[in-house]
């Protein structure tokens, strides 16, 4: 008893002391000279989107500025943005300046509108080039799903013009926030070319990786493009296995590098699985390297203030959530019946999703009493899977393979579970929306999907685990998710459990201000 005290007293110590070094940062940041940050990312929320990549980068940009700092963003323009709906401006001022490439610069213009969101407005820039970005896809081809052959020169450009015309603009940052691999010559830039120019000298970097996986691998040959000095085309500058590598560009040079979630940090040093090809890097900038976990916008994603679900509910009229499952199957033509749960799915359908898994145990799956909806896009093999499945079982089954928000607010809304079997997973948003809508994450135990979600015994927890990544594991996970399902009782405390928990911005936008002020010059 008296070491169980011992120990829970030392805990309550070290909870407050860290709850204090928070304060003590957070009243130092707030007497201190507000910082200026430009993020910069290639896919924002409301603007453009594949990923979770866009729902960060609309999301912690205003959660920045609420703490009273100057946040501004920059993506490229892409074809598929609305520039009435949108808003979008031309700024008179930064208008064709030439940005150096070879073996011919490029022309650069820049529009501008705002991120609004509680009254909060996140100035944001779209650096704009017709020829490179004037078309409907991000990074690959709508219809053939192929990479754009020319995304060396896309996201050189975009690297190269940020720094161009930020110095026109002349608005100049404390920190340049870059983000995934898009983003990752620019450190290399301004270690580099920039490095004595007086408006970059002060300037720190810092390198958020959402996804070790995606690295911007290009041929030797575009290396000439960069305009870098040729040394950097070594092992210790951007090059890897004969080819550059923007990831690597930005783990190398970047004064600090963040991943999603602590788990993902410690992952993609440990081996090639997770590091894919970069874990020696990651190891070595190991002291400026740290996990943040992702927040949530509880403003788009909150069942009780939604305007995309039919019926609105929160913990209190839990029972009105089975409206939105009527309401769910219905619309996926699959019939109702209170008693079988429906398990949602909505991801990018990529290996890395674990997909895979589900074809290995279909049949055995499909015996189980649940309804399945898929919403996603992706690699053929998984919409063969999916398209299959759906015409196998169509009571069962159903599957929307297409991008499609509102359908995705509808099936956190409406599903009792969801599943995210991934092989790996930096951060994950969906399990997090998932809580808040009270529709129990059956996860895989890895990255932030191991930090998110926890599995007691008997059903205590917020959700359900499978360690090992194989298909009997995971029908075991589901196997215990259907059972925990039939007694309504203690489901109804799992969804409490989870619609209670607070993953919002505001805490981890706090530790990226620490970490900036750390950085900074000023
Ligand atoms: P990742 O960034 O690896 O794709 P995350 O879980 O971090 O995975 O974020 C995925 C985001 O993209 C979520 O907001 C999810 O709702 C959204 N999303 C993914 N696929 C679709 C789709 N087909 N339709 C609508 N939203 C989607």
């Amino acid at each position: 008893m008296l070491t169980v005290r011992l120990i829970l007293s030392a805990f309550i110590a070290k909870l407050s002391n860290s709850t204090d070094t928070v304060l003590k940062h957070d009243e130092q940041d707030r007497m201190a000279k507000p910082l200026n940050i430009l993020f910069l990312s290639s896919e924002v929320e409301p603007f453009a989107k594949t990923g979770g990549l866009a729902d960060v980068s609309g999301a912690l940009p205003q959660a920045i500025k609420q703490n009273e700092h100057e946040i501004r963003v920059m993506m490229p323009r892409y074809g598929c943005i609305n520039e009435r709906r949108s808003k979008l401006h031309e700024m008179i001022r930064l208008k064709d300046i030439e940005i150096p490439m070879g073996p011919k610069p490029y022309l650069a213009s820049v529009k501008s509108s705002f991120i609004v969101n509680n009254q909060i407005k996140v100035q944001t820039y779209f650096l704009d080039n017709a020829h490179l970005f004037g078309r409907s896809g991000l990074y690959v081809h709508p219809d053939t799903k192929k990479d754009y052959p020319d995304n060396d020169e896309r996201f050189i450009f975009f690297c190269r013009g940020v720094l161009e015309v930020l110095k026109r603009l002349g608005w100049q940052p404390d920190i340049i926030h870059c983000n995934d691999w898009p983003t990752g010559l620019v450190p290399a830039y301004i270690r580099t070319v920039y490095k004595d120019d007086p408006f970059y000298r002060d300037v720190r970097t810092v390198f958020t990786i959402h996804n070790m996986a995606y690295q911007g691998v290009f041929p030797k040959s575009s290396f000439a493009k960069t305009l870098l000095p040729p040394s950097l085309m070594g092992p210790e500058g951007v090059e890897l296995n004969g080819n550059l590598n923007f990831l690597k560009a930005g783990l190398q040079f970047a004064d600090a590098i963040t991943t999603v979630s602590e788990r993902y940090a410690q992952e993609i040093q440990g081996s090639e699985e997770y590091g894919a090809g970069l874990e020696t890097v990651a190891r070595k900038r190991k002291a400026d390297l740290t996990g943040i976990l992702n927040g949530i916008d509880y403003t788009v994603w909150d069942p009780a203030a939604d305007s995309l679900i039919p019926v609105r509910y929160d913990a209190k009229s839990i029972e009105l959530k089975v409206e939105n499952k009527k309401a769910l199957l219905e619309k996926m033509k699959l019939p109702f019946d209170e008693k079988v749960p429906v398990i949602g799915i909505i991801s990018r359908l990529a290996d890395q999703k674990g997909f895979d898994l589900i074809g290995e145990v279909l049949d055995q799956l499909m015996k189980l009493d649940l309804q399945l909806v898929i919403l996603g896009t992706g690699e053929k093999k998984y919409h063969d899977l999916f398209e299959k499945a759906q015409k196998r079982f169509p009571q069962r089954v159903a599957a929307a393979l297409t991008f499609n928000n509102d359908l995705a607010h509808l099936i956190e809304a409406g599903s009792d579970m969801f599943l995210m079997p991934s092989r790996y997973e930096p951060c994950g948003l969906n399990q997090i929306y998932s809580l808040r809508y009270g529709t129990i994450p059956i996860v895989r135990a890895t990255g932030g999907l191991d930090d998110t979600i926890d599995e007691g015994p008997g059903g205590n927890g917020t959700g359900f685990k499978f360690k090992s990544y194989s298909s009997a594991e995971m029908m075991k996970a589901i196997q215990r998710a259907v059972a925990a399902y039939k007694d309504q009782a203690l489901w109804r405390k799992l969804m409490r459990t989870g619609m209670a928990k607070d993953f919002s911005w505001e805490a981890s936008a706090k530790k990226y201000i620490q970490l900036y002020r750390s950085l900074a010059r000023k």
